[in-house]
């Protein structure tokens, strides 16, 4: 039976090793650390935050571009990863119990990918860096139907490349040129038409538009929103800017150092937001009106985001954070609800809500 979730994660965790202190002594990148979100079919969940924070590693490791180090993933109701030692839950979110009241947990899975590959997509952040050089763009856009064999002749395949080029804004012409005679805008439509061209059901927009103009930014998300409805898709949509998130996402999530700090429909994140973290992001979204713009407390975080090998004990944002008090070093917050399908992990969340 088809879920309502398309993508379900849970405690999904990606480390890379690094070279320790000592010749034999291993550390880990904890990048991505004990995630958890689902993603309702045919709607867009945003994922924010700084640089490095985690949120490109875990749309990859979602995808399984990368090998999760533990987790659960969970695709139209099919597990695909499972590393045995994560807790079962119901619809309701509750952890699912045997008669003795222990957490039952999931079987080990790992399943081949390929059945897969078609219906997740990505749409990759650098549209200069994405596309051969070497190839036409019509190769390009080709090259996904002939891997997944979507077409069963020459005149097919070529009708669908010029199809999905259309559809992207682009045009047949445009099929027998290379993509260094394209500009920033039209080479991430070809990435978009490559995606689309497989039909996939679930796409990854990893930081689609931060590499373009900005007067053609809000060209392409417009685009990718006429898609969704067009194909009913469903979106991880990844960027650094909350205000080009809030924009296109149902939901939101705000990921620092790996973590997930808050998450909530877009209009609680944005004017109900109750983690400091959040609410810097908030602050940094310039304001058109300048009356507005001045009586606008403006929150500047200090210093750098520490490094994912060590993180801060305790509350992860500890470091940066202005409110910062004793037992923040001490405890982790915890992951609560702190409003209808509104979460925040921050001690103090009820009063900066
Ligand atoms: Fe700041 Fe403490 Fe809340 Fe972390 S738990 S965000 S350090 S107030």
């Amino acid at each position: 039976m088809a879920s309502d979730q398309l993508v379900e994660v849970r405690h999904l965790k990606q480390y890379f090793p690094v070279s320790g202190d000592g010749f034999f002594s291993r550390n880990w990148v904890k990048a991505v650390d004990d995630v958890s979100f689902s993603i309702p079919r045919g709607s867009t969940l945003g994922l924010v935050g700084e640089s490095g924070c985690g949120k490109t590693t875990t749309g990859r490791t979602l995808l399984r571009l990368y090998e999760p180090t533990s987790g659960r993933i969970v695709y139209d109701g099919e597990t695909i990863f499972d590393s045995g030692d994560v807790p079962l839950y119901d619809e309701r979110g509750s952890v699912v119990t045997d008669k003795e009241g222990k957490p039952k947990y999931g079987k080990k899975t790992k399943v081949s990918m390929l059945p897969y590959r078609r219906k997740m997509q990505i749409i990759f952040q650098d549209p200069y860096a994405s596309l051969d050089p070497r190839m036409t763009i019509g190769d390009i856009v080709g090259e996904a139907i002939d891997i997944h064999h979507l077409a069963s002749s020459q005149e097919e395949r070529r009708e669908k490349i010029i199809r999905m080029l259309e559809r992207v804004g682009l045009n047949s012409e445009h099929a027998n040129r290379y993509p260094h005679e394209f500009s920033g805008g039209q080479r991430q439509r070809v990435g978009i038409a490559r995606a689309l061209a497989v039909d996939p059901e679930f796409i990854v927009c990893d930081e689609p538009i931060s590499a373009l103009d900005v007067s053609i930014q809000a060209q392409v998300i417009n685009m990718l929103e006429d898609l969704q409805g067009e194909f009913g898709l469903t979106y991880l949509f990844i960027a650094h800017d909350l205000s080009v998130v809030k924009h296109i996402s149902k939901r939101i999530g705000v990921m620092y150092l790996g973590k997930l700090v808050e998450m909530g429909d877009s209009n609680e994140i944005t004017f109900h937001s109750c983690h400091p973290y959040t609410k810097s992001l908030i602050s940094a979204i310039p304001i058109a009106d300048p009356e507005t713009s001045r009586n606008t407390h403006r929150i500047v975080l200090q210093g750098d985001i520490p490094s994912p090998v060590n993180p801060p004990s305790g509350c992860r944002f500890r470091t940066r954070c202005p409110y910062a008090e004793k037992c923040c070093a001490e405890r982790e917050p915890e992951w609560k609800e702190v409003g209808p399908g509104h979460f925040c992990a921050c001690h103090f969340a009820d009063r900066f809500r």
